[in-house]
């Protein structure tokens, strides 16, 4: 994989502080967890969540959060001294390795059009989590979204109306956004999506294809 340091796109803070309090489905559990693999800067905030969040959100979890608790809490881990992370491992982050293996080429792709593959991975049913395989220059169809998605790229790089993203990104998209990922024309892109609703898809193939294939 490349230098994880070009990491540009990052986990928001209130996925990461839902994700200290167990708060996640198993889908998006795997997406931050790769990430934070990934990522020394995520880690670094996770862990001060763990530690300080945690206790925080055992007082507040039966609760709604106020936009206040939340400002405050960032404010008391911003002032934390910075904790360093172990190095990004050259290979399939360990996270994803216990549902696909621990190499790419294993995985049994299936065709969702336009030369999209994808691979659903086995997690709890309150979200999904799939691989998708977007040769060099294809285009994920044009959709929006009911809930929300996750998506970090494992290899090659994809853009699309927002933003480029590359190995170790994360695109955090809501029912705001109609985009069309493209990958980068010199090499497929590979990522792992996380989604809390089924997907919208703007025209009728692909919605035919939502139907029969679940995506
Ligand atoms: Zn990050
Ligand atoms: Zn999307």
């Amino acid at each position: 994989m490349n230098d994880m340091n070009d990491i540009k796109h990052h986990l928001h803070d209130e996925i990461l502080l839902a994700y200290s309090a167990g708060a996640l489905p198993e889908a998006f559990n795997l997406i931050v967890a790769t990430h934070l693999e990934m990522c020394d800067e995520c880690r670094a905030a996770a862990q001060a969540f763990d530690s300080v969040g945690g206790v925080f959100l055992d007082e507040t979890a039966k609760v709604s959060m106020s936009k206040d608790a939340l400002a405050n809490t960032l404010t008391l881990i911003s002032k934390m001294p910075g904790i360093k992370g172990s190095e990004p491992q050259n290979k399939i982050p360990n996270p994803l390795a216990a549902y696909v293996g621990s190499s790419l080429d294993d995985i049994k792709w299936r065709p969702i059009g336009m030369g999209v593959r994808q691979a659903v991975l086995k997690t709890s049913k309150s979200a999904t989590a799939r691989l998708l395989y977007i040769p060099a220059g294809s285009v994920v169809p044009d959709h929006g979204h009911r809930g929300t998605e996750l998506t970090l790229v494992l290899k090659g790089a994809f853009s699309d109306e927002t933003a480029r993203f590359t190995v170790g990104d994360v695109e955090t998209a809501d029912q705001s956004l109609e985009h069309t990922p493209m990958a980068d024309i010199g090499e497929d892109c590979i990522c792992l999506t996380a989604t809390d609703a089924p997907l919208r898809f703007n025209s009728w193939f692909p919605r035919l294809a939502q139907r029969f294939l679940g995506i």
